[in-house]
Order: structure tokens, then C-alpha cells, then sequence
């Protein structure tokens, strides 16, 4: 029998909450007033809260919250920032943005995260920050990190895209860095409807100018004291992810039980390399990723049995067409490249059953073993 599972579905998630989503976006059609107003102040105030931090920012996208945290770093030209290897193209693509050098560094293989132990080698006098990108719901090592910054007087910034509602020793992630950056794309364990994101931070001057910043430069009407660009948050986005901000810990919830059975039914298989919790942390799986040597043969073989599956991520950013002008080669950062190969992201999200995952472990241990 085969049964169909998706890589990734809404349903479980949106359904019991319809009404309440339809209602919060009819409230922002009777009100008319559609971008930076009542909601989108509401919601900043309950992320920032949620985070443990004073200011929230809400902007387009998650890209353009990393560029702006970095902006108001006044990083630009010149200077350095740390990223892992393997994070994902918008981490490569806000540093570049603002003109400064992207510094790879390899991901630690089994928690997937920047390997806070290398950071020290890439560290000189151009080095400004340390983009720590919380890849797949696991929260980076922020102590270490703060430390080596610290000594070194670099700024931290959070990519916190994938990982709300994560947290280290009890400390949220998005509260961690001098000024975070999330998204809410859709399919992040918290999503909007659309486009979305938002910065995070405690900091009353970086505040000001990121809130700047993203609406033309300007904090009063016609009056641009920065070169600005427009990346203004709408109130149905911002009613949206009010609404499910409030469920947020649940679904996180559902999302660790499921984490839970795959580690269960998959733990003795020796073919598989299962994702590796940090010791304090909270992991919140936005993606539940094992690792083998056999990943296109057995994302295959899922896919024939119904199973959705995908990678995260297929190529490495220093192996993109997007950055043949930085001249790297195959062999530069083998470890990303190792995790490119090997990473299969199973189906994980609020609503998918147990039988669901007896279906798909069964599945994976049929293609290993098939007597
Ligand atoms: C999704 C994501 C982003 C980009 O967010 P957008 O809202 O799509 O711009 C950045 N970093 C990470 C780690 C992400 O997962």
C-alpha cells in the first residue's frame, strides 16, 4: 500500500484556524489601511516580546531583514563577516549586498551550524560580524560565538529564518545576536501568507534606522534622512502572523514529537546519520534532515512510494553560477559540499500523524534493506 506524503503540507497547520485568519484579514479590508499601521505595530510588539527583546522591525522579506541589520551595523565595503559554508544563498547574498566580504567557514557536519571552533582562523583587522544562521530549527552555539566576538569586537547578528521558538539554555534565538534577522516565507515554522520578515533587537539606534530604512529612508512623511528602500510590511501579513504566533509553541511542539519518532523507528540504522541536538538547546525542526550516502538513489525510491522529500541544499553557495566571480572550486569547503550530497530532508510539520512516519520509516528501511 502506498500512502501519500507530502514534503510539505499547510493543512494541519491553517484548517483549525480558518476562521480566525479569514476574520483577522477581513478586520484589515473593513479598516483600509493597508501597509505599516495598528497591526503591523501590534505584531512587532508580540515578536519582540516573544523573542525576549525590545524591537521588533517588520520588513518584506528575510533577505531584506539580514541586509538591514547589517546596515545598520554600518557594515559595507571593506569589511568581513563570518558565514557558514553551507547556509543558505540569502545569508551569501545580504553580506554581499551591503558590499562587504563574505568569509565562509565550515558548518560543524552534524549539527549543520557554523563550526564555532574555525571562526578564530578567518578572524583579521577587516573582520567586522559573525552571521550566525541557525539552519534547520537548531540554534548555533551563541556562547561560543559571543565569546570569540567579544575577544575579537565583532558584532553578532542572528539568522534566525528557521529556528523561531528555538532557544539556548532557556534564551530565545532571535534575541541573541545585537540585532537578528527572521523571515516568515511560508514555510518557516512561522509563516505569513505571503512574503514577511522582521528584525529583531535592544538597541533604540539601530531601531530607529532599520524602521527607517525600509520605508524610503524616511520616519516622517516626505523627509528622507537616509537612502532608503521599500520594504514596508502589510497589515494582512502582520494580522496573519498574529494570529499564528499564538499557536507557534504548539506547532513547535508537534514538530519535535515528530522529530522524536523519526529518531525512534530510524536510530539503528547504520546507513542513515540522524540530526544531532546541541546540549541546552531547543531544537525546533523547521527540517528534519538525516545524512547518507545514498540520497539520490533513496529520495528515489521515496518518491515512488509517495514520500516527498527535498534538499537542503543541493549546492553549496561557493559552487553557485551567482558567485563564479569569487573563483572557487569543487574542494574549497568539502564539508559543505560533503552535506550537499548526502542531506535528505523528510516531511516534518504541525499535523502529519504517527502513521505517517511508521510509513516513511518503513519505507527507508525497505530501501535498505530489502529482504
Ligand atoms: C528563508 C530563509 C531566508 C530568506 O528569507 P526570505 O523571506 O525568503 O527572504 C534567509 N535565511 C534562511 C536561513 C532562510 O531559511
Amino acid at each position: 500500500m502506498t500512502l501519500k506524503v507530502p514534503y510539505l503540507d499547510f493543512t494541519g497547520m491553517h484548517h483549525p484556524i480558518k476562521e480566525e485568519l479569514r476574520s483577522a484579514m477581513n478586520e484589515v479590508l473593513d479598516r483600509n489601511w493597508f501597509i505599516l499601521g495598528e497591526k503591523v505595530e501590534h505584531f512587532e510588539t508580540s515578536f519582540a516580546r516573544y523573542c525576549g527583546v525590545k524591537y521588533g522591525i517588520g520588513v518584506n522579506s528575510g533577505l531584506d531583514a539580514i541586509i538591514l541589520a547589517l546596515q545598520s551595523l554600518r557594515i559595507g565595503p571593506g569589511d568581513e563577516v563570518l558565514v557558514a559554508s553551507n547556509a543558505y544563498i540569502a545569508c551569501w547574498n545580504a553580506i554581499f549586498q551591503t558590499g562587504a566580504t563574505i568569509v565562509p567557514v565550515e558548518p560543524d557536519p552534524l549539527t549543520h551550524n557554523i563550526n564555532t571552533s574555525q571562526l578564530s582562523n578567518y578572524i583579521n583587522e577587516k573582520t567586522k560580524a559573525i552571521l550566525a544562521v541557525h539552519l534547520f530549527g537548531q540554534i548555533c552555539d551563541m556562547e561560543a560565538i559571543h565569546e570569540i566576538a567579544k575577544v575579537n569586537n565583532l558584532w553578532v547578528i542572528e539568522d534566525n529564518a528557521q529556528a523561531q521558538g528555538a532557544s539556548l539554555r532557556g534564551r530565545k534565538s532571535g534575541s541573541w545576536g545585537h540585532i537578528n534577522a527572521t523571515s516568515f516565507y511560508p514555510g518557516k515554522n512561522l509563516g505569513a501568507l505571503g512574503d514577511a520578515g522582521i528584525i529583531t533587537t535592544n538597541n533604540d539606534q539601530w531601531a530607529v534606522f532599520s524602521r527607517s530604512m525600509r520605508n524610503y529612508g524616511s520616519q516622517q512623511k516626505y523627509r528622507n534622512d537616509h537612502i532608503g528602500i521599500n520594504s514596508r510590511l502589510d497589515e494582512i501579513q502582520a494580522a496573519v502572523l498574529e494570529v499564528k504566533l499564538k499557536y507557534l509553541d504548539k506547532w513547535n511542539l508537534e514538530r519535535i514529537q515528530i522529530a522524536k519518532w523519526y529518531d525512534e523507528r530510524l536510530k539503528e540504522m547504520e546507513q542513515l546519520t540522524l540530526p544531532l541536538m546541541i546540549e541546552n538547546g531547543r531544537h525546533v525542526y523547521h527540517i528534519y534532515c538525516v545524512q547518507t550516502n545514498h540520497r539520490d538513489e533513496l529520495q528515489q525510491h521515496l518518491h515512488n512510494q509517495g514520500i516527498g522529500s527535498l534538499i537542503h541544499y543541493p549546492i553549496p553557495p561557493h559552487l553557485q553560477k551567482a558567485y563564479a566571480h569569487l573563483n572557487y572550486k569543487v574542494g574549497d569547503f568539502p564539508i559543505a559540499e560533503k552535506l550537499a550530497k548526502t542531506s535528505l530532508s523528510l516531511p516534518i510539520y504541525p499535523g502529519l500523524a504517527e502513521e505517517q512516519v511508521d510509513y516513511i520509516a518503513k519505507s527507508i528501511r525497505e530501501y535498505f534493506d530489502p529482504s
